[in-house]
């Protein structure tokens, strides 16, 4: 089957798409190796930007369904999710709570300063706390009679990673522009909706790239392993879209080489990308998520991973905001 019901989902238009696919020259020069060429999500138009964007399309569709007045939803205190969530909610006609864990700075930065001005309403709490904090503060909704739809962190459900899969049949349709199917399409990767959706998106289209993941704080083991969860969130999203293709944790191409000193906490690698793309590209690289991501795959390059006749696709996922907030660390 075909997943033909991706077509009917409840669906709200948070921007304007297909983004831009654009080859990086100068990049690409620089490092000597495969050709490269970036998916601009970083341009979807709602409020600066992100991947998560096209979460909320469909989150907030089944949101209005449901008939919720309230979004609510929790991440880090420069949570990308959070800032969009915020933002979506004001076009969707929506209240918005957050849950952020960390200490409020004494001014507020990056997307902290954007979640006020889209007048969202903040809850600080700590990282421990954080998913409890979102569970209660559905409930406190619920019993002062409004109607709440809780979003988990980065918006990875099912229902999220469909903008994903929607991703996914949008580049296919940019294809022929670029002249040639990507050999690999690489992103950063944290809460999995996105990796989900478009490996769901590339069985459905019949891509035949590989979709690699750079992990931004998930690992293949431990005591939450990531592909467990890949797997969960791809099956999820492919019953509900009416297909038969299944997913097995194997299926997903991770690389989790690039954790420096954990999440949120930039180093030379991610500084380094950030100066790169900004200063051959013009691009800007947030450095949390992307900046992390490009600079492994730089650093991937240089190792000789790719052929030098391959051709990747960077997903831009946004972030730029974050960049903000880390101007006391970035040195020129
Ligand atoms: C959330 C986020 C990601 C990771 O996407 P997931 O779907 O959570 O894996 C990547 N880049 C940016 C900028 C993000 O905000």
């Amino acid at each position: 089957m075909s997943g033909a019901k991706l077509g009917n989902l409840p669906k709200i238009k948070l921007a304007h798409f297909p983004t831009p696919v654009q080859y990086l020259e100068n990049l690409t020069k620089k490092y000597e190796g495969p050709s490269i060429y970036m998916k601009r999500d970083d341009l979807t138009s709602l409020g600066m930007g992100g991947n998560k964007t096209r979460k909320l399309e469909y989150l907030i569709g089944q949101a209005l369904e449901q008939g919720a007045d309230t979004l609510v939803t929790a991440g880090g205190i420069q949570s990308n999710h959070c800032r969009l969530t915020a933002a979506a909610a004001k076009v969707a006609g929506l209240s918005c709570e957050l849950v952020l864990n960390g200490t409020p700075p004494e001014i507020f930065n990056g997307n902290l300063l954007l979640d006020k001005l889209y007048d969202a309403n903040i809850t600080f709490c700590e990282r421990e706390k954080r998913d409890q904090t979102l569970e209660e503060t559905g409930k406190e909704l619920t019993s002062q009679g409004r109607k709440p739809y809780v979003i988990p962190v980065g918006g990875s459900t099912g229902i999220g990673a469909q903008g994903y899969v929607n991703a996914m049949i949008e580049l296919k349709s940019q294809i022929p522009e670029m002249g040639k199917e990507p050999d690999y399409v690489v992103f950063a990767t944290s809460s999995g909706g996105t990796q989900a959706g478009l490996a769901l998106g590339a069985r459905l289209t019949g891509f035949k790239g590989k979709i690699l993941g750079m992990s931004i704080d998930q690992t293949k083991t431990g005591t939450e392993p990531f592909p467990p969860i890949l797997k969960k969130i791809a099956n999820e999203a492919a019953h509900i879209i009416d297909t038969d293709i299944r997913f097995k944790e194997k299926d997903f191409l991770l690389n989790c080489d690039y954790l420096g000193a954990g999440y949120a906490v930039p180093g030379d690698l991610e500084f380094n990308a950030i100066k790169d793309l900004a200063r051959l590209e013009g691009i800007l690289l947030g450095p949390v998520y992307t900046a992390r991501a490009m600079g492994g795959m730089l650093d991937l390059i240089q190792k000789g991973f790719f052929k030098k006749q391959d051709t990747l696709l960077f997903w831009h996922t946004g972030g730029t905001p974050e960049l903000f907030a880390y101007a006391d660390q970035i040195s020129y």
